[in-house]
């Protein structure tokens, strides 16, 4: 069977099988070229940690052979009626996403499941310190749009913090996994230090600085994916 086509690109998307409680599997589907998920109707609530952990690695692997902006309108996969952008918010946590009036589903950028799972966070002042220590300039998560630190950690285009991810929200989901996911995962211990991402920042960007350098700056979402690949 084909993959839906994607919203983005209209490309055919890769399917993915993850967990589901208790015995089922799902299937969602991904845009590489795109770097976003459709969830069909309520699968996104249905995650269980270990296939959240499961899809967390298909994005920390997935790479974009030819990356362009998301046209204007966006049909939806199942129905073809242009997806609507919605704002949600959980907690705090602000995210956003493109859902069919008609219920067919949503299609989520990478990013904005990373924000929705608490996998990346806003960076506090004192991180914000050290970064500017190391980087003068980091590519916004949201947009792609360079944000100079020097003037500010909120990036001029969108509007987003610049943002980190959180190896202790990653611990976190791990810590939730069930004894045998545990096992088949085997994650090493972490420190709980919250200052560990910046830690990483620092560390492989003195390793290999140039693979996170694009146009517009450091790519931390990259440097924090590569620094968490041994764990994942
Ligand atoms: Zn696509
Ligand atoms: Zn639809
Ligand atoms: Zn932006």
């Amino acid at each position: 069977m084909p993959g839906l086509s994607c919203p983005g690109c209209s490309r055919a998307m890769r399917s993915l099988a993850l967990a589901r409680a208790p015995l089922a599997s799902i299937s969602i589907d991904l845009c590489d070229d795109c770097q976003a998920i459709w969830f069909d109707a309520t699968e996104s609530q249905q995650l269980t940690p270990g296939a959240v952990i499961q899809l967390f690695r298909a994005i920390g692997s997935s790479q974009a052979t030819q990356r362009e902006a998301y046209p204007a309108l966006l049909p939806c996969p199942r129905c073809t009626t242009p997806l609507s952008f919605t704002q949600d918010l959980q907690h705090t946590t602000r995210f956003t996403y493109y859902r069919c009036r008609y219920g067919h589903g949503r299609f989520t950028p990478f990013v904005q499941f990373l924000r929705e799972k608490n996998f990346i966070r806003a960076l506090d002042p004192k991180e914000l310190e050290r970064l500017r220590a190391v980087v003068t300039t980091v590519r916004c998560v949201s947009c792609g749009a360079p944000v100079p630190l020097e003037r500010s950690a909120v990036c001029p285009y969108c509007g987003a913090p610049v943002m980190l991810l959180d190896p202790d929200a990653v611990q976190h989901a791990l810590d939730r996994l069930d004894a045998a996911e545990m096992k088949r995962i085997a994650p090493q211990p972490m420190s709980g230090d919250a200052l560990i991402a910046i830690a990483n920042v620092e560390r492989e960007l003195a390793k290999s600085r140039r693979d996170f350098e694009t146009e517009s700056g450091v790519d931390l979402l990259k440097v924090g994916l590569h620094a968490l690949r041994v764990l994942l």
